[in-house]
């Protein structure tokens, strides 16, 4: 079986599906590799690289012709679907339920498309998520950028000319990136709070030596549950239980989002008229409508001396992690799909049920059935 990597054509990214370490795991396992020339310039990855690895370097139009599974991070668009056929088996993000349109376009050339968004969130999927691998990183680099804009330093320094306390930083919504948010800030030398909608999140908030800011709730999530639409009371509390460590942060990183819907309003403008004059607030929910109320997605706001950036950090600014990590992802994928060489369509296993969106022509979930 002959796998394709295609160069990403969406405007700014930086990151490719494999880099060449995956693409010789995928060759020792018999696959045979295809990359278009210059898909990993931008993480850093040479073509000679990808020959080094055993795999072979053609322009675009080859690459398609001679894969039969064709491996991107961004969804197929309409220029891919001029060069697919129903010989073609197609896996990326696709974000199916914001694009039916694409769906059935994808179908009427009749290929098959796994989405990796699509991945299910049980435990044996955890080592092909690509929103969790992508999000790790994401919460890495908000600290960094939050580190890069703030005018303070991190850690407590004690200097001849007179101690710098250390900075402080809290963390809203606990989930995969805020986790890492936590961690980073923890190892420089930050004091870090937290608050998250999961109970659980206390344990793993405080497990990293942060603070976590309990909100007391009437109707507890579930654990089995990763995130619901807090209540407007619950929200009311949260703002009372956080407010303090609000006003006195210097860095505020914000992450919370509830799937399928807009992300929760947790900082008002009211609240940010209160805060430190310098502080930095990143909003990283700021694509799903964003925690705070003044963000803007990819907009700097200055209000009352509080910067608020709006960003998803992609995981394009540390692409060549974030290629790595995807490309694992990827191949632990492909380890499930195939057996023997072959697709084994196990369309009721939770996985491949998942994920398949198109199969052989026909759309099996597309945004408006769902
Ligand atoms: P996410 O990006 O959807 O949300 C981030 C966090 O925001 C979540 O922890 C959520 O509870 C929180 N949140 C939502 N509304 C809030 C509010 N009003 N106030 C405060 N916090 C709020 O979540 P995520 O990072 O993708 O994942 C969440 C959890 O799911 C993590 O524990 C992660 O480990 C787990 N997960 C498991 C798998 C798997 O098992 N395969 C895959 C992905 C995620």
């Amino acid at each position: 079986m002959t796998i394709g990597i295609l160069k990403e054509t969406q405007q700014g990214e930086t990151r490719v599906a494999i880099p060449p370490k995956i693409a010789k795991q995928l060759i020792d396992k018999g696959f045979k590799i295809v990359v278009e020339e210059g898909a990993g310039e931008k993480a850093s990855f040479k073509d000679s690289d990808y020959r080094e690895a055993g795999a072979k370097i053609e322009i675009r139009g080859v690459v398609f012709k001679e894969a039969d599974v064709l491996l991107k991070i961004n969804p197929f668009n309409q220029e891919d679907l001029k060069l697919v056929d129903e010989s073609h088996v197609l896996i990326s993000q696709l974000f199916h339920k914001s694009h039916p349109e694409l769906m059935k376009a994808l179908a009427s050339k009749g290929v098959s498309a796994f989405s990796l968004d699509a991945m299910p969130r049980i435990s044996r999927a955890q080592d092909m998520d690509v929103l969790s691998s992508q999000s790790n990183l994401a919460g890495y680099k908000a600290v960094i950028r939050g580190a890069y804009e703030m005018t303070k330093i991190f850690p407590l320094m004690m200097t001849a000319a007179g101690t710098i306390t250390p900075a402080r930083v809290l963390v809203y919504g606990v989930g995969v990136a805020g986790l890492q948010a936590i961690a980073t800030a923890k190892r420089l030398g930050a004091i870090v709070e937290a608050t998250d909608i999961r109970p659980e999140t206390k344990e793993q908030t405080e497990s990293l030596g942060a603070k976590f800011i309990v909100v007391e709730d009437d109707e507890p999530t579930e654990a089995s549950v990763y995130a619901k639409v807090a209540s407007e009371e619950y929200q009311r509390r949260q703002k009372e239980a956080v407010n303090e460590s609000l006003f006195k942060a210097d860095l505020v990183i914000t992450t919370a989002m509830v799937p399928g819907r807009k992300s929760p309003v947790l900082i008002t403008n009211e609240q940010v008229e209160k805060m430190k004059n310098g502080a930095v607030i990143i909003d990283l929910a700021a694509a799903q409508g964003g925690n705070c109320e003044a963000s803007r997605m990819n907009e700097t706001i200055l209000m009352n001396g509080v910067r608020i950036i709006g960003t998803t950090i992609a995981p394009e600014s540390v692409s060549t992690n974030a290629s790595e990590l995807f490309g694992k992802n990827l191949f632990n994928f492909l380890e499930h799909l195939i057996e023997e060489g072959k697709f084994k369509w196990e369309l009721d296993e939770e996985i491949t049920d998942g994920t398949l969106i198109v199969h052989k022509g026909t759309v099996r979930k597309n945004g408006n059935t769902e």
